[in-house]
């Protein structure tokens, strides 16, 4: 999930926001359920991480790959990481991590850089992008220090916006083409919450999981790239290797 989705599930939970659990079940061991035994005072999110306040203890709530949730609703056939009953309504988590955070959330986190905070900083951004010019782009835009919130999905859409090869390194980019990929980030982000809330989002994709450009009807790439080793979705004639 990134950040924009995160965004529409706190929207999703805020109606248990004040409340508190009567049941609870937690199947991660160092999470007891007794933690939940308490009001759901706060809940945020910093780029990828959903946190939740239950009294005086902050919950990060991390769903990696693969993790889903359900309100109001649950998976057939999955054991939740974290069930959570209110009386208005149930909350389930799946496939993941779930950590009890042990500094206060100021110390931890830079809303700055984070693409859905209304203290998302261009000018901050540009000074961290600054200082990895030999970065290739397809790992920049995955860097949560740089631009949290940001996936796979956010990635590829904006360097095919921008007609960026996804290992094309900061350096080979003039300084009109590093404000833009930090604007465009920034920009698509906002556009994937409203589209996402819209049930369009896989509508609006251009390449991610395409097989065909749409600006030239090539064939699309997909390859790992990076030092990440995360699968790129690209057009080799529209996101041409850059000259060095
Ligand atoms: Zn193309």
């Amino acid at each position: 999930m990134e950040g924009p989705s995160l965004i529409i599930l706190r929207e999703e939970m805020a109606k248990f926001v004040g409340k508190r659990p009567v049941h609870a079940s937690s199947a991660i061991p160092q999470i007891p359920t007794s933690s939940f035994q308490t009001t759901l005072k706060s809940l945020d999110s910093w780029g990828k991480h959903l946190l939740m306040g239950f009294g005086k203890q902050v919950f990060k709530v991390h769903f990696l790959m693969f993790g889903s949730y359900r309100i109001d609703d649950e998976r057939e056939g999955r054991v939740p990481k974290l069930h959570l009953e209110f009386r208005n309504g149930s909350l389930n988590f799946y496939c993941c991590s779930i950590q009890h955070l042990t500094s206060p959330v100021e110390e931890l986190y830079d809303w700055r850089v984070d693409l859905m905070s209304s203290q998302w900083d261009v000018a901050h951004v540009g000074r961290l992008v600054a200082k990895q010019s030999s970065t290739k782009l397809c790992d920049l835009l995955l860097d949560q220090d740089v631009f949290a919130g940001s996936g796979n999905i956010i990635k590829n859409e904006v360097l095919y916006n921008l007609r960026l090869h996804p290992e094309a390194q900061l350096e080979d980019c003039k300084s009109s083409m590093r404000r833009k990929l930090i604007r465009e980030t920034h920009a698509y982000a906002q556009r994937f919450y409203e589209w996402k809330k819209a049930f369009v989002l896989k509508r609006n994709w251009r390449i991610y999981r395409k097989r065909k450009c749409p600006l030239c009807q090539g064939a699309d790439t997909m390859q790992k790239t990076g030092t990440l080793r995360r699968v790129s979705f690209f057009c080799p004639a529209c996101q041409p290797v850059p000259d060095r």
